[in-house]
């Protein structure tokens, strides 16, 4: 079944086409990032006012580009929470009215719930339970999953999500927004140990603290001014991801997982993709990435998420609203 979902969480306006919770036909995304750049960070009013301008022409071009045709869609599925009221109540709207005028079941689907799909729709075939390691810009979460639907959450941060500490490090290193890519390709030129950084609580449990880090960060370039810009992002991802690397191990071991799999924004970091990897690997783990695109928001994700809801609870009320604060 072809499922079209759509995505306006944030400052994303996404859809695609998705067959069999698997298939990716088409995954069309319009980022607002430019429009948001000179405010250094997300308008949510003027998120809301560009998904109303952007959902229908870029429904469209998913549709067109899918091959499928409106009458061969069987379900449409939009994200209902967590994210900003306005932007969310954009997509679930428009999700609707298409599922009320094609006569076929709409979806409500959790935001974070299709961020864990999305390292399944690049790796199908993964042997489950796994630990999905989920670092976004709102959300840093360590969940066991046991199967589609079934999850459990084993721990998370105490403060700020993983992609806020880079977006929140990257502005103050003046690298504009959003930082996460930012600091990815300073880092490259960096020396990781040039600024030692704390890892916070990376010998126990399975809970995970940036603030501190990101003070210690600013603290540190206060006192010595000399310092590179490509060395501070280095060192600050060198301290994050060994933070991550730690935690998803421990995770794992814990549950019994055959496997790690990342998901979020985050999980676009390069350095995080190959320390994770190596280190999976030498645990006898294995460790499922995501593409990049489909780390970021995306559509995709949220139609394969969809489509496993559809199967296992079924469609949802057409009176279902925007959940703003939405969890697990
Ligand atoms: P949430 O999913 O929690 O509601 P969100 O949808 O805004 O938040 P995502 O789109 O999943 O978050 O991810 C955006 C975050 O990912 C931003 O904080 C951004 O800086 C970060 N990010 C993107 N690419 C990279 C990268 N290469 N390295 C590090 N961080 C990155
Ligand atoms: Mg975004
Ligand atoms: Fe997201």
């Amino acid at each position: 079944m072809a499922v079209l979902g759509i995505e306006t969480s944030c400052d994303e306006t996404a859809a695609a086409v998705v067959v069999g919770g698997s298939r990716v036909l088409s995954s069309v995304v319009s980022s607002q990032v430019d429009v948001h750049a000179r405010y250094g960070g997300v308008v949510p009013e003027i998120a809301s006012r560009a998904h109303v301008d952007l959902l229908t022409p870029v429904v469209a071009e998913a549709l067109v580009e899918s091959g499928v045709a409106d009458r061969e869609v069987g379900a449409v599925a939009a994200t209902y929470g967590p994210g900003l009221v306005g932007a969310l109540l954009v997509g679930v709207a428009t999700a609707k009215a298409l599922a009320l005028v094609w006569d076929v079941p709409f979806v409500a689907v959790n935001h974070l719930e299709a961020h864990l799909h999305a390292a399944l729709l690049d790796d199908p075939d993964v042997e489950l339970p796994v630990v999905v390691l989920l670092v976004s810009g709102g959300h840093t979460l360590l969940v066991a999953m046991d199967a589609p639907g079934s999850y459990e959450v084993l721990g998370g941060t105490l403060d700020d999500a993983a992609g806020e500490a880079f977006d929140k490090v990257a502005r103050f290193l003046g690298l504009g927004y959003p930082g996460g890519p930012a600091i990815d390709v300073a880092a490259r030129r960096g020396d990781p140990t040039a600024v030692p950084l704390p890892r916070a609580m990376l010998d126990d449990g399975l809970e995970l603290s940036f603030s501190g880090l990101k003070t210690a960060v600013i603290n540190h370039c206060r006192r010595h001014p000399e310092v590179t810009t490509d060395d501070v992002a280095a060192s600050f991802q060198a301290a994050v991801v060994d933070v991550l690397e730690a935690k998803a191990l421990r995770a794992a071991a814990q549950v019994g997982a055959r496997g790690i799999c990342l998901g979020g924004g985050v999980a676009a970091n390069s350095q995080l993709r190959s320390q994770i990897t190596a280190a999976g690997g030498r645990a006898g783990l294995r460790v499922s990435l995501p593409s990049p695109a489909m780390c970021t928001d995306n559509a995709a994700m949220v139609a394969a998420a969809g489509w496993h809801r559809l199967r296992t609870v079924g469609p949802s009320p057409l009176d279902t609203g925007a959940v703003p604060g939405l969890g697990l």
